[in-house]
């Protein structure tokens, strides 16, 4: 644990006397004031700052959010900022030239600065039953809806900062940093939970899960991600309740794959999705096979474990090699139909990989830019071992070959293909000049910007002083 958590005395963690729990779901803040916690503000971005100083000087409330909050309590690195206000969208939008409102579900305003972009929400209010403008600040186009399950369908309800931190997923993304006073400000025991490593729902969980079934998705990420515990009963409605992702649009959950695998930590959350009976709604065809066929199991997990090697060694990854990985032994199934047994060999592997990733799109999109290059993979598998004469020169000129090869190496480690012809395509690499990397990377798909949208500024690419900090 971090000497600053463990130190922090039970008195000053204890939530303030003067601002005692109000009776309805107000919670008094517990105010960690600069002295006892770690977040300077030379790690905190600049653009993020500037953003809460003009916020601030315009007689708005303005804090650092979410992630950002989390992450440097803990000593890592944000991936983001978020900032939440008390500002409309449209009082932040005349703030900032260089912003815009987006989203309809739930509004925010994106304000640019160059490629880094901070977000910066409106506290969210409570949703009261049966009526949604009854917050004076909630303009006449901005409303709660929800469906008859009891989804958000739409969450532009405002509040106050301290309904906003109720409304947030987890305790440990509802802290405030304020450049007010420096402090963070706890309003749901989150500070107990960061430091007893806990992943904790905020309010009643099935509730909160209903609202959004991502949020089930979020719980395992945290959960992996942090190393943290799930709380009992964040954890106990999962299993029942995750037939509601089927409720999710296929884009979203696209988006939320990628987070659960391509974050570092996919060996992790795989184990926890499929513990948690998460995974098979995601990827329901892959769930079965892993189950009837031991290879499947080994190839996904040393898919996830190379793609977490490789993002801890900074190396790039592609959401087309892990969902090559994931729905490989379905495509291998379905080649055995009786049907396109009959057929020649290449024909029946691409009407299999159709049907294959057809299925896979009713659960999560896969948008054409990841198919084409996880096609290609797949398709190289059977050519691979046509390595004779000028064939090999060719195949391995091919844009495609180094993460085919890649898979080849997967294939045979995972136990499907008796090894040989990975040492062979080594060796043949040895012996002949390998085709300029930087253009294959970009070609092969083994680049994490072919699935970032270009929102927000990594921390390590900045040139920012917080970039200079080591957890
Ligand atoms: P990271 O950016 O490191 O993945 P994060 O906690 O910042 O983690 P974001 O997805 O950037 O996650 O969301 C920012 C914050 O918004 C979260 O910390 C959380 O407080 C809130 N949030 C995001 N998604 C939801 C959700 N589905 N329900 C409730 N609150 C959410
Ligand atoms: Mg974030």
């Amino acid at each position: 644990m971090l000497n600053w958590l463990k130190n922090l005395s039970p008195k000053q963690h204890s939530h303030q006397a003067e601002k005692p729990a109000a009776a309805t779901n107000k919670l008094g803040a517990t105010i960690i004031a600069r002295d006892q916690h770690p977040i300077s503000r030379k790690w905190i971005s600049d653009s993020a700052l500037k953003v809460m100083y003009r916020l601030n000087n315009a007689n708005h409330d303005a804090y650092l959010v979410g992630g950002a909050v989390r992450d440097l309590l803990l000593g890592g690195h944000p991936k983001d900022f978020d900032i939440a206000t008390d500002a409309t969208p449209e009082q932040v939008r005349a703030l900032f030239s260089n912003s815009r409102i987006i989203g309809r579900r739930f509004q925010i305003v994106h304000v640019r600065f160059g490629r880094e972009i901070i977000e910066v929400t409106t506290f969210r209010g409570h949703h009261p039953e049966g009526d949604d403008t009854t917050h004076p600040k909630t303009s006449k186009s901005a409303k709660s809806v929800k469906s008859a399950e009891g989804m958000l369908l739409r969450d532009n309800v405002y509040g106050t900062v301290e309904e906003d931190a109720l409304r947030r997923d987890l305790t440990v993304n509802a802290l405030y940093y304020s450049v007010k006073d420096f402090a963070v400000h706890d309003y749901c025991h989150a500070m107990d939970d960061l430091s007893n490593k806990v992943i904790r729902m905020i309010g009643e969980p099935a509730q909160r899960y209903r609202e959004d079934p991502v949020r089930m998705l979020r719980v395992i990420r945290f959960a992996a991600k942090l190393g943290f515990q799930l709380h009992n009963d964040t954890a106990k409605p999962l299993k029942s309740m995750a037939e509601l992702l089927y409720s999710i649009p296929s884009a979203r959950l696209f988006d939320e794959v990628l987070k659960l695998f391509m974050s570092g930590h996919a060996v992790k959350t795989f184990q926890l999705l499929c513990e948690h009976q998460l995974f098979e709604k995601l990827f329901p065809q892959s769930n079965t096979l892993k189950q009837q066929d031991a290879h499947a199991q080994t190839l996904i997990e040393q898919a996830f474990a190379n793609t977490d090697s490789r993002i801890n060694e900074g190396k790039p990854v592609t959401p087309a090699f892990i969902y090559a990985a994931l729905l490989w032994p379905s495509v291998r199934e379905e080649i055995k139909s009786h049907d396109l047994q009959k057929m020649p060999p290449m024909a029946a592997f691409h009407e299999a990989a159709n049907r294959v990733i057809q299925q896979q799109q009713q659960h999560t999109a896969i948008p054409k830019r990841f198919q084409i290059p996880m096609r290609e993979i797949w398709e190289l598998q059977q050519r691979l071992p046509k390595n004779g004469g000028k064939r090999a020169q060719k195949l391995f000129q091919h844009p495609r070959f180094r993460a085919a090869y890649d898979f080849l190496l997967l294939r045979e480690q995972a136990g499907e293909i008796s090894p040989g012809l990975g040492d062979w395509w080594t060796e043949y690499q040895v012996q002949n000049k390998a085709p300029d990397r930087t253009q294959h990377s970009a070609e092969d798909g083994h680049t994490q910007n072919m699935y970032r949208k270009p929102r927000k500024r990594s921390n390590r690419s900045r040139n920012n002083s917080f970039q200079a900090r080591r957890p």
